[in-house]
């Protein structure tokens, strides 16, 4: 709760338009629908966007860590949720004890999810990720067919289901690049190799949103789709209209208006001196909200249906715009960025600026000390 009649700043979350997302990718792809919520649901709040995307027929929730996947059931998710990212050592025994889907890339992974499975007494549900290019998490080429072995002899032994198989895409936002191709002709092998192996799992996936969006071959039985749920573009440029509508919309109140002179510099390292006598405006974000630190100077702010662009550094909890002779009261409205029906500027736009991407934008911004609201 903000003490103030009006928040000093506010990442202020659309559901209906995450509902909205969710379905338009649901009837654009045809196949089961997970909604990628890790990381706080990129800044928009993991448990809200979570019950917003059950609304809207996601049979499935993504997250990265076994904690993520906890706190959705603590809040009473009782759905199908895959987590993807552990340490060695980590506790398993929570998750299969709550019916959590766990990924393995390795042997070492699997006998973590068996000394679990042994603890608890509860047969797991278990994935297994195959590295096809990314080379990040996942399973090699050359230690896939036995670690498929493997699996497959728990699932005889009763230990656990393979309940997936999935691999993630490099650069599913240049639908051009090879690697799309030949990323997809390895996961191709790859069930292949598990199939003979008597493996049959329930759902085989690839697609974060890009792919799915972009790439119908890439969708096999479900597609995760994170940040296109959240309204935002997953490759900008080659993106269809499907009428996604940006969530989260990141605002601040307006909390001073002053004139300067010409020459008067902007700003830690005046690295904006007014060429004329204006009036800035003191909008109170800053880094420590998730501002990035590279809009110094290229970003701008909607303030009444007008873009005001930040002049100097953007510093830890505030930032100055200009605001061309203007004199909105101090309290006005200013959105950050938002649906950019309104004049104001996008996440994506802010991406642009600072050199980077939405992603960045809306999870900085929604996961700091700035309020939410929904
Ligand atoms: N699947 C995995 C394994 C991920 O790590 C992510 C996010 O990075 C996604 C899907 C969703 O990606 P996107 O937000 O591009 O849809």
């Amino acid at each position: 709760m903000s003490p103030l009649p009006v928040p000093r700043a506010e990442a202020v979350v659309d559901l209906a338009a995450i509902r909205h997302n969710v379905r338009r990718l649901a009837e654009h792809c045809g196949v089961a629908m997970m909604t990628v919520v890790k990381a706080d649901g990129y800044g928009h709040g993991m448990v809200e966007v979570a019950r917003a995307a059950r609304e809207a027929g996601s049979a499935w929730l993504g997250v990265a860590t076994i904690d993520e996947a906890l706190a959705l059931r603590a809040a009473g998710d009782t759905g199908r949720v895959l987590c993807w990212l552990t340490v060695p050592g980590e506790d398993h025994d929570a998750a299969i004890t709550a019916d959590v889907d766990v990924t393995a890339y390795s042997l070492a992974e699997l006998a973590e999810v068996e000394a679990a499975v042994t603890r608890t007494g509860t047969p797991a549900r278990l994935q297994l990720k195959i590295d096809t290019g990314l080379s990040r998490g996942g399973s090699t080429w050359d230690d896939w067919p036995a670690l498929v072995e493997a699996a497959r002899a728990g699932e005889v032994a009763g230990h656990w289901w393979v309940t997936g198989i999935w691999t993630h895409p490099a650069s599913s936002d240049e639908p051009d690049d090879p690697a799309n191709d030949s990323q997809e002709q390895v996961f191709r092998d790859a069930l292949a190799v598990a199939e003979a192996a008597g493996l049959q799992p329930e759902v085989r996936h690839l697609a974060n949103s890009a792919a799915a969006i972009l790439r119908p071959s890439a969708r096999f039985d479900l597609v995760r789709c994170g940040i296109a749920s959240y309204g935002l573009d997953p490759a900008p440029g080659h993106t269809p209209d499907l009428g996604l509508v940006p969530a989260m919309t990141a605002r601040a109140t307006l909390a001073m208006v002053k004139d300067v002179a010409a020459g008067a510099g902007v700003s830690y390292g005046h690295t904006w001196v007014a060429d004329r006598a204006t009036t800035l405006g003191l909008v109170p974000v800053g880094y420590a909200d998730g501002v990035p630190r590279h809009a110094s100077n290229v970003a701008s702010v909607g303030i009444a249906g007008r873009q005001r662009p930040v002049r100097g550094r953007v510093c830890m909890d505030q930032l100055v715009v200009d605001l061309d002779g203007d004199r909105p009261e101090p309290g006005t409205d200013v959105v950050l960025f938002g649906t950019g029906r309104d004049g104001a500027p996008t996440a994506q736009d802010w991406a642009e600026a600072a050199g980077t991407i939405s992603y960045e934008i809306v999870t900085r911004f929604g996961g700091t000390r700035v309020t939410r609201t929904h």
